[in-house]
C-alpha cells in the first residue's frame, strides 16, 4: 500500500511503497477514510530534531484519523469489519491511573506504551495510507450515525484537543462571560463553534489572516479582532475593560502569549495549545491576579466521545478541505503558506 512517511528530521515526507498491516492479538487494522493535516505535522517536518520528543522517524505520518474496520485481531470484540470508526489518537500504556480514566496523552509509564508520549502518526504508523494498525482495540471509537470518517477524521485531535482545553475551563464561561480564541486554523475554527455549542460566553476570535477571521464569524464569533499591536487594547474594550475569562492560544508564540496575559480577566485561564515555542515570563505584577496558566496535551478517550457527539447533531461541523493521498505535500503546502481554510482531510 501507500504511505505518506516522515523519514529523517527537517525534511518533506515521502510518498513510499509498504506493506499493508495485519492486526495480532487485540489489535484493530482501519481501513482509512480520512486524515487530517495537523500543524504539528509541520513542526516535525520543519523545525524538530532528535531529542525533541522521546522517538524518531521513520514513521508514516497522520495523527488524526478515521475509517472503517479492516480486519480484527484475535479476541477483539464489540466491533465488526467494515463498521465506521474514528482513531483515538494517543497511545498510552493501558493500565496506569490516567490511562484507566482514558487520559492516555499523560500516561503516567510511557514506557510501557506502544510509543512514549505519541500514537500513530507520532513516532509510530499513522493514517497517511490505505490502511492503519492501531495497537489496541479500546483506541478504536465507533462513529455515531451521521459522521462520515472524512467528517469524523479532524474531530479526534482538531476537535478533540480544543474541546478538552474548553471543557476544562467550564465552570469559567457562564453567562456574561468571554472566551478569546487565539488562532482560527484547523483547531480554533472547531474551538469557536465548541465554545458557542457548550457555553454562554461570548466569543472573541483573533488572527493575523482575514480569511480566518472570515471563517470565525462562519462558526459563530461574536467578535473577531485582527492581530497586531491594536489588538488587546481592542479585546480589553469588547469585554468593557475587564478582560476574557478564557484565552485559548492556538498559536503559542511571543506575542500571542503576550497577547494573552494582557487581555486576561482576573481569575480567568490562559491556556497554551499551540506548540510555536513562545515564552511568558510569569511574575506577581506581570499577570493579573489569580489567572491560571497551563498547556494542554490532546484530550481523553471519553471526551472524544462527547465531540462526536456533538458533530453528529451537527452543533459542530469542521470546515474541510480534501486531498488525494498523492497531493498530501501539497496540503502541508497550503497549511505552510496560510492559504487552507479550516483543515486539510487526506483521503487515501
Ligand atoms: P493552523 O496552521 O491550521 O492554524 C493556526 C492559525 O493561527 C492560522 O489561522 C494562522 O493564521 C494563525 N496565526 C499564526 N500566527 C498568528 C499570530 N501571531 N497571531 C494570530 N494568529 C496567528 O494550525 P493548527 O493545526 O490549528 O495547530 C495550531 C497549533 O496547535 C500548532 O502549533 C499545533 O502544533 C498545535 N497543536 C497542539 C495540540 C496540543 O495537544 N497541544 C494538538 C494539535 C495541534
Ligand atoms: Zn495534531
Ligand atoms: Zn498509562
Amino acid at each position: 500500500m501507500r504511505a505518506l512517511r516522515l523519514l529523517e528530521w527537517k525534511s518533506e515526507a515521502r510518498l513510499e511503497e509498504v506493506d499493508e498491516p495485519r492486526p495480532g492479538p487485540g489489535q484493530v487494522v482501519v481501513k482509512i477514510g480520512g486524515a487530517g493535516a495537523c500543524h504539528s505535522d509541520l513542526h516535525l517536518m520543519d523545525e524538530f530534531e532528535a531529542g525533541v520528543v522521546p522517538w524518531n522517524p521513520p514513521f508514516t505520518l497522520g495523527h488524526e484519523n478515521a475509517g472503517w474496520v479492516h480486519a480484527l485481531g484475535d479476541g477483539v470484540t464489540g466491533l465488526e469489519v467494515g463498521q465506521p470508526v474514528a482513531v483515538y489518537g494517543p497511545w498510552g500504556c493501558g493500565v496506569c491511573p490516567r490511562c484507566r480514566l482514558g487520559i492516555d496523552p499523560y500516561c503516567e509509564n510511557p514506557a510501557a506504551a506502544p510509543v512514549p508520549g505519541g500514537g500513530g502518526g507520532l513516532g509510530l504508523d499513522g493514517g497517511m495510507a490505505e490502511y492503519e494498525l492501531v495497537p489496541d482495540a479500546r483506541h478504536v471509537v465507533p462513529l455515531p450515525d451521521g459522521l462520515d470518517p472524512v467528517q469524523a477524521a479532524p474531530l479526534t485531535d482538531a476537535g478533540l484537543t480544543p474541546y478538552h482545553a474548553i471543557r476544562r475551563s467550564w465552570s469559567k464561561l457562564p453567562p456574561g462571560s468571554f472566551a478569546v480564541v487565539i488562532g482560527v486554523g484547523g483547531l480554533g475554527h472547531v474551538g469557536v463553534q465548541i465554545l458557542k455549542a457548550t457555553t454562554a460566553a461570548q466569543v472573541i476570535a483573533v488572527d493575523s489572516r482575514a480569511d480566518a477571521l472570515r471563517l470565525a464569524e462562519g462558526c459563530g464569533a461574536d467578535h473577531t479582532v485582527s492581530a497586531g499591536d491594536g489588538a488587546a487594547e481592542e479585546i480589553r474594550g469588547i469585554t468593557g475593560g475587564r478582560g476574557a475569562d478564557v484565552v485559548l492560544d492556538f498559536v503559542g508564540v511571543d506575542p500571542t502569549l503576550r497577547l494573552g496575559a494582557a487581555v486576561a480577566r482576573t481569575v480567568g485561564d490562559l491556556t497554551v495549545v499551540g506548540i510555536g515555542g513562545g515564552t511568558l515570563p510569569v511574575s506577581y505584577f506581570s499577570v493579573p491576579y489569580e489567572v491560571s496558566i497551563q498547556t494542554t496535551y490532546w484530550g481523553s478517550r471519553p471526551e472524544l466521545v462527547e465531540v462526536l457527539d456533538l458533530a453528529a447533531r451537527g452543533l459542530v461541523k469542521p470546515k474541510v478541505t480534501t486531498f488525494p493521498l498523492a497531493e498530501a505535500n501539497t496540503a502541508y503546502q497550503r497549511l505552510r503558506d496560510g492559504t487552507l481554510e479550516g483543515r486539510a482531510v487526506i483521503v487515501p
